[in-house]
């Protein structure tokens, strides 16, 4: 515990020093964040098959793929988002100079979570690091592969004055809330969230916090059905449903359900065969703890597909379950698994009513052809983000924030969004010393009427 007293202190010297600044040491260390994940991609693939069980393809696509593309978009923008900002000024203002400054916060800290266990420590540090922060992360200890190739990396590549991993159980993570950083960045559940924010407010440190909650995909009677069962199966079933913003459950269309849940079932057999237990592709449940609460889910209402399980191995097949109502356990709380409920409706309305009165999730996806349903979704509903007609892709844009809204979190990154939460915005004024305008200064009928009339 001494050890992380001496690593935010040493951190913080090196802070201080300034080294962190420029846009020439920030450049180098996201070049040298990049060269590290190339040089350890053998590794790294390594580590996350023993972890998850991720095929090469999964950890390129969810994990690598998404790291590189946000390394070069960061790198190609670094420089205009450094700028200060020039901002206009009201005519009470003559003569100033004013602009926002984008000043790093200092030592911040990233507490990560196992499903995405690369990707979900290193995308939020590349914002800190290009805002010119020092960081410090704290891996998951359910992807001991992961968080340890991830230590090793970073020990290996950067100054742990500057750059560290810090591994460890609940106990660690706890012991780094007790010091002051002056950014934390936590992914992680809702949970959790709340106990992060309340450790946070002791220092006053500003939190962004990436939660999770029920997503729901709603399937409204004019939607596509056959490319909106391939989008929400991929959606649900990439990393077996351990996804925060996988579709929760479907909330789907009386008229046409019968026909959704068959178009459903051809695509699971089409993507992960007739045998998904046996797909060497299908991602295995993190830990026993986690399956044996997914496979309790199994006797709720219907299964219509799937419901097999391994439980030496830890895979769950891809699971359907229809009859399902809102008193069923899966309705209780986020699955995070490849168990799919299915409630139903008849009169959209009923829909947004019913999920106003529902925490805010993290996703919602909604699919149907008309724009004034598609509109009607979107104003009524508040959510993080998502898709019309798609699943996940939204977070897959480095121009628009990722992030959540009430119990599914608050604040956001990817892109310049990164950059921003990392950021204090430095509100500058530069006034003129060739004049000084008298209105402000109390006394006389002038200055009152003055500015009444440019205040008002
Ligand atoms: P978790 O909240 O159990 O753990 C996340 C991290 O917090 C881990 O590093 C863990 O060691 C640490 N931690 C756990 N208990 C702690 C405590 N009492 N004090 C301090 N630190 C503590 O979450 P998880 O099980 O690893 O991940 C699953 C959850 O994360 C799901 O709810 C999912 O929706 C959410 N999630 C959200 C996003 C997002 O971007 N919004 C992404 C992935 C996962």
């Amino acid at each position: 515990m001494i050890q992380v007293h001496s690593l935010v202190a040493s951190q913080r010297e090196f802070f201080l020093s300034e080294r962190t600044r420029s846009y020439q040491f920030r450049m180098e260390q996201l070049h040298a964040l990049r060269d590290m994940l190339e040089k350890y991609e053998k590794e790294i693939y390594q580590a996350l098959e023993k972890d998850l069980n991720k095929s090469q393809f999964e950890t390129f696509t969810t994990e690598l793929g998404f790291l590189y593309n946000e390394l070069k978009h960061t790198e190609s923008h670094l420089k205009a988002w450094m700028k200060d900002e020039p901002v206009d000024a009201p005519i009470t203002h003559k003569g100033t100079k004013n602009f926002i400054r984008k000043e790093p916060y200092g030592v911040t800290l990233v507490i990560s979570p196992w499903n995405y266990p690369l990707n979900l420590a290193i995308a939020p540090a590349i914002g800190a690091i290009a805002a010119g922060n020092t960081v410090i992360i704290k891996p998951s200890e359910h992807s001991p592969a992961t968080s340890s190739l991830l230590n090793k990396m970073i020990k290996d590549t950067f100054d742990p004055n500057y750059f560290a991993v810090v591994e460890g159980e609940r106990e660690v993570s706890e012991a780094l809330l007790q010091e002051r950083f002056d950014y934390i960045f936590f992914t992680g559940s809702t949970e959790v969230g709340k106990i992060i924010m309340r450790e946070a407010s002791k220092h006053l440190t500003p939190v962004t916090l990436e939660l999770g909650g029920k997503s729901p995909a709603i399937i409204d009677k004019d939607a596509n059905l056959s490319l909106a069962a391939k989008r929400i199966i991929w959606g649900k079933y990439t990393n077996s449903g351990q996804t925060c913003v996988a579709p929760d459950y479907l909330y789907v269309h009386q008229k046409v359900k019968d026909k959704l849940l068959k178009e459903m079932i051809k695509q699971i057999k089409s993507l992960y065969s007739k045998n998904p237990l046996n797909n060497r592709d299908m991602v295995r449940i993190i830990h026993k703890g986690h399956f044996d609460r997914l496979t309790s889910f199994l006797s709720n209402g219907k299964i219509v597909y799937g419901g097999n399980t391994d439980s030496n191995r830890l895979k769950i097949e891809p699971t359907i379950l229809d009859d399902i109502t809102w008193d069923d356990p899966v309705m209780q709380e986020e699955i995070f698994g490849p168990i799919l409920p299915t409630l139903t409706f008849q009169e959209l309305n009923d829909v947004i009513m019913e999920l106003k009165h529902r925490e805010k999730p993290l996703a919602l996806y909604y699919f149907g052809e008309k724009e004034k349903q598609q509109e009607k979704v979107l104003t009524s509903l508040s959510f993080g983000g998502g898709c019309i007609n798609d699943t996940l892709y939204h977070l897959a844009n480095p121009n628009m924030p990722f992030g959540g809204v009430g119990n599914s979190g608050m604040g956001g990154y990817h892109g310049k969004s990164s950059f921003d939460t990392f950021s204090h915005q430095k509100s500058i004024l530069k006034q003129t010393t060739k004049f000084d305008l008298p209105f402000r200064y109390p006394g006389g009928k002038l200055a009152l009427s003055f500015i009444k009339k440019v205040m008002k």
